[in-house]
């Protein structure tokens, strides 16, 4: 967990940061994918293009029968940088990926950086359905990361989604778990982890009852949709988006309106729980 950089992910934020909308900004979106290739296969991972929205799948070279999956999506809304949507998750998903390559690299973990979330989800609706659905292994826990960079410590800075039935912080500080039934183990896991491994950062859970997704769109607004109607165990990380960061798909949204020290601790939580 010492080894995850906080220099490193601002590094990685600054150069996500721009416009990269997949039909707007096809150039700069083929571009970065093509640099996200570059950076797992260096690390090691057995890296494709899949499908015809372009996700990038990283495995590992030693692949299991059952694996973990690691995803954010790399693409951004036209109008912003995208730094905390979602730069801030890819560079915690690349820091995640480096710190096993290096450490533990036996891990069966692998990563997927999505495209096309902005368009209504469908590069991991494509890998779901015509990639995993003929995969030779299975996907034991899937982690999604959405928006995982913006944090702050004063009173009022966190909002509810507004009818959710639910009590959270009002100060913006924590990182937010998103499970439904399938998923609750799988997030019950990463919450004792944070408690042993990173005591001093608060991490709140939320576990949705059968079929409050559809009630709630707001909860069904990310790359753990797709897993979720497939019955496959998937919980989203997230600093909740527009919720707490006033900079949500505007132009404002860049690497310095940042948190690093709660971008790094959320990485470091990451490693924890993919590497246990
Ligand atoms: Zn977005």
């Amino acid at each position: 967990m010492d080894a995850v950089s906080l220099q490193q992910l601002r590094s990685w934020v600054d150069r996500i940061s721009v416009p990269r909308h997949a039909l707007l900004q096809a150039e700069a979106n083929r571009a970065f994918a093509r640099w996200l290739v570059e950076q797992f296969e260096a690390w090691g991972y057995a890296v494709q293009l899949q499908g015809i929205y372009g996700n990038v799948v990283a495995l590992p070279r030693n692949m299991a029968s059952e694996i973990v999956l690691v995803g954010a999506h790399y693409d951004s809304v036209p109008q912003s940088p995208g730094a905390d949507d979602n730069g801030s998750a890819v560079a915690a998903m690349l820091g995640c990926a480096e710190v096993i390559a290096k450490f533990a690299s036996q891990t069966p973990v692998g990563f997927v950086a999505f495209n096309c979330e902005e368009d209504g989800m469908v590069g991991s609706a494509d890998f779901v359905d015509s990639y995993l659905s003929r995969a030779e292994f299975t996907v034991g826990a899937v982690h999604i990361l959405e928006m995982v960079g913006f944090a702050s410590s004063k009173p009022g800075s966190q909002r509810l989604p507004t009818g959710l039935p639910i009590q959270i912080p009002d100060r913006g500080d924590f990182l937010g778990l998103l499970a439904n039934k399938k998923s609750g183990v799988l997030m019950d896991s990463i919450l004792s982890e944070a408690k042993g491994c990173l005591p001093k950062f608060p991490v709140v859970g939320l576990e949705v009852v059968v079929g409050a997704e559809k009630l709630f769109p707001v909860l069904a607004r990310s790359d753990h949709l797709p897993f979720w109607n497939c019955n496959i165990p998937t919980v989203m990380w997230t600093d909740t988006s527009e919720f707490r960061n006033p900079h949500y798909h505007q132009k404002t949204d860049t690497p310095e309106t940042l948190d690093y020290d709660f971008l790094r601790h959320v990485t470091q939580l990451l490693v924890a729980t993919v590497a246990r």
